[in-house]
């Protein structure tokens, strides 16, 4: 059985300023710091800490060769990556003294991806076989389709939630992960258990999983519920922590241990994650996970 997460790459620079820049102002700033992230390369990264053989698949722009470096430094398989012409998707983040944020976001190779490319990439995996997908791209409304049609379970992040998941066939998703703003998005609903009753009542035969935040998380499929607190641990940016948490969610999930199991550890990997300033780099790997203990 093979992964494949069909997914964005991005390029973070960060710009840290006094204070956000003004209309019509020009500023200097003190520093900038590039990285790679978009949420599918994060989740591919969390995968392959996790110690899950990941086929990453998506678009880089003509400035994305690092991708590729960093994906085999990271373990994430990178056949199925492919350079077209323009610039990656990325973001333009400035960060004040007080670290407030704001952010400008393109959307480059991200969204450059053609039906032929999937046609391309799918012809590779069969039934059986799982595929990862966020947000983050377009043509996700044919990857769910095709990818349903072969056969492959498919596991869905609907981050960020826009009117591209109004198209998607949602009823074709196995497992569903999501935070409570995008489960509230979905759905329409305010608390976690009417989000919860909302989707089971829409997705009936999905496995649903809710994070919280700080809170920690819920885990639903038919009779079986439960609910997984997180640990309280001095968080420095959580960035990546829903990101480290499906990557974790997933590993558990293919290395079919019980559900218990398998949101305890995905809250160990994102009660790391969120101690360690950075995305990609503060996904801790399995050994870290295996002896965090509180
Ligand atoms: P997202 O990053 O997608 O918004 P959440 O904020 O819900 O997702 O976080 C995902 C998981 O990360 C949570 O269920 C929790 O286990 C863990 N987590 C997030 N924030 C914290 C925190 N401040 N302290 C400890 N764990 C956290």
């Amino acid at each position: 059985m093979k992964v494949l997460n069909f997914g964005s790459l991005n390029i973070d620079y960060t710009y840290r300023v006094n204070h956000i820049v003004k209309e019509g102002e020009t500023i200097s700033s003190n520093g900038l710091t590039m990285s790679l992230g978009g949420k599918g390369f994060n989740q591919s990264v969390a995968m392959a800490r996790a110690g899950i053989p990941v086929y990453h698949a998506g678009l880089v722009g003509e400035e994305g060769l690092e991708f590729y470096d960093a994906c085999e430094t990271f373990g994430i398989k990178t056949d199925y990556i492919k350079t077209v012409t323009g610039k990656c998707g990325h973001t333009v983040i400035q960060v004040d003294d007080k670290g407030q944020n704001c952010i400008v976001l393109f959307g480059g190779a991200n969204q450059k991806n053609s039906k032929e490319f999937v046609d391309e990439v799918l012809k590779n995996f069969e039934t059986g076989d799982i595929i990862v997908l966020q947000n983050e791209i377009n043509e996700l409304p044919y990857i769910i389709d095709q990818a349903f049609a072969k056969g492959m379970t498919i596991v869905f992040n609907p981050s960020p939630l826009n009117e591209q998941i109004a198209e998607c066939d949602l009823g074709k998703v196995s497992v569903f992960i999501m935070n409570e703003t995008e489960g509230q998005q979905l759905t329409g609903m305010t608390t976690p258990s009417t989000i919860i009753s909302n989707m089971e009542a829409n997705f009936t035969n999905a496995k649903i999983v809710l994070t919280l935040g700080k809170k920690g998380s819920i885990y639903h499929h038919g009779d079986d519920e439960f609910y997984q607190a997180a640990f309280d641990v001095n968080a420095v940016d959580t960035t990546a922590a829903g990101d480290t948490f499906t990557g974790y969610l997933i590993a558990g999930i293919l290395k079919k241990m019980p559900m218990r199991q398998v949101l305890l550890m995905a809250t160990k990997a994102s009660a790391l994650a969120v101690q360690k300033e950075g995305a990609a780099k503060s996904i801790p790997f399995m050994s870290e996970v295996e002896l965090f203990n509180m």
